[in-house]
């Protein structure tokens, strides 16, 4: 554990495998990790977890950079665990040496049958050690057989104990979980036995992970134990859930943070969603990313699981690109259309979820198409009577005024025609910014009379 008092520098790690889009469910794990690390001074690494050649693409790898940059959330270091297996080929000689492993030759058929007499009896599934009782002459035999070994790390405490940053003191029977594999047939080193090496060789003082991991957790400072005296503080978090209460999967497209960002959500509407949902404090939007650090206290994350609501995502975002000024989105704008001045953001942006969608306003106001008008003879008249430019935002009161009085229509009856002749929806910006927009000429050619 780390001592108090103790100038420890604190390392955290963030430890996906790519094997697929990362999702909120993930992202939070690692902004956790980051926000505890920043709050501290400390350093914040990204591992990847790659040693499942199979599983594993460069692809996804090198989208979760993508992703969490995006989002911000830098790294002080990035390594890939299948850049390591030499190292862990060294571990394993020392655990060999310490008489820590042991050989295994069931097949995964084999395994499986074991795995459903010892259910159907009614009792754990917990792998019976029948390998450690194989004699030399056995082992030879298997092998000639054609088999290679896998290889299980021998646990030996009876229970594990930890004080457990978010969960409090806990307490895991080992005996009732199995010894876990550390090597695969092919010799490929599994997850339970990379992580703790890499933990232990990145001097990792505080590991925070999602609660499926606690039991492995309870294996890992076992093996950590037998490995190298190092002190490690565990954290385990409640998942995320879908807003149904189910799992969040990583097959579930729709929570990606690729596809928020696909749907032109911001990310600090992503950051504020992900720094509160979960925790003990209400979910709003922060200012910047900077307030997300200064708030943070991991104190505050909830032990029972947050479920991600995607209407809260969109609004958020929605107040966040609200408020937005000018001059924060100028150059985003832009590359949008370089007509959108600050009257026309400032006109627009309070019928806006997104910032792509201001889009659909540029195409409204610049397009030069003709706009079929119902209400001809009235819009007639209320053409009749457009004021002379310079217009500015007392325009159109007194342009309407005027209407009024010449058409004796009053409310909806006078704005909606006017409103649909001129931008050809019945919906939108205040029509005294909305004309200021369009300009007078623009209006009059427009209108389809
Ligand atoms: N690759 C593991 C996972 O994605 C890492 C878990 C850990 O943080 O140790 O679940």
């Amino acid at each position: 554990m780390i001592q108090k008092g103790n100038a420890m520098t604190v390392i955290t790690r963030f430890a996906p495998s790519p094997t697929g889009l990362i999702h909120l469910g993930n992202i939070r794990t690692a902004l956790i990790n980051w926000l505890f690390a920043r709050v501290n001074n400390g350093k914040f690494i990204l591992r990847i977890d790659d040693t499942d050649a199979e599983r594993s693409t460069k692809e996804y790898a090198d989208k979760i950079k993508y992703d969490l940059d995006w989002l911000g959330i830098n790294y002080d270091e990035t390594f890939d665990q299948s850049s390591r297996f030499e190292v862990y080929a060294k571990r394993f000689q020392q655990l060999k040496d310490s008489g820590r492993v042991y050989a295994c030759y069931e097949t995964s058929e084999e395994l499986d049958r074991k795995r459903k007499l010892l259910s159907a009896a009614g009792g754990k599934q917990v792998y019976d050690r029948s390998a450690l009782k194989l004699t030399d002459q056995q082992k030879k035999d298997y092998e000639s057989e054609g088999r290679k070994p896998h290889w299980r790390f021998l646990m030996n405490s009876e229970r594990i104990e930890w004080n457990d940053l978010l969960k409090g003191k806990i307490s895991i029977d080992l005996t009732s979980l199995s010894d876990p594999v550390l090597i695969r047939a092919d010799g490929v080193p599994l997850y339970t036995f990379t992580s703790a090496v890499d933990d232990i060789d990145y001097k990792v003082t505080n590991v925070i992970r999602g609660d499926d991991h606690t039991s492995n957790t309870a294996v890992q400072i076992e093996l950590i134990n037998a490995l190298d005296e190092c002190d490690i503080t565990f954290a385990h978090h409640a998942l995320l859930q879908a807003s149904t209460g189910n799992k969040l999967s990583k097959r579930d497209g729709v929570i990606s943070i690729e596809s928020f960002r696909e749907q032109n959500m911001e990310p600090l509407a992503i950051l504020s969603l992900l720094a509160t949902i979960g925790t003990s404090n209400s979910i709003e939007l922060k200012k910047d990313i900077k307030q997300i650090i200064d708030e943070f206290k991991i104190e505050t994350i909830s032990t029972s699981p947050g479920r991600i609501e995607t209407d809260l995502l969109n609004a958020l975002n929605k107040k966040l690109v609200q408020s937005l000024n000018f001059i924060d989105i100028k150059d985003r704008l832009a590359n949008v259309d370089s007509r959108i001045d600050e009257l026309f953001w400032n006109s627009v942006k309070g019928n806006l979820s997104t910032v792509e969608d201001i889009k659909n306003w540029a195409d409204i106001v610049f397009n030069e198409d003709k706009i079929d008008v119902e209400d001809k003879e009235f819009v007639k008249q209320a053409l009749s009577v457009i004021p002379a430019e310079p217009w500015d935002e007392n325009t159109w009161e007194t342009w309407t005024a005027e209407i009024k009085e010449l058409t004796g229509r009053k409310g909806k009856e006078l704005f909606l025609p006017l409103r649909e002749a001129f931008t050809g929806m019945k919906h939108g910006p205040e029509m005294k910014q909305l004309i200021q927009l369009l300009g007078r000429e623009k209006i009059l050619n427009r209108v389809n009379i």
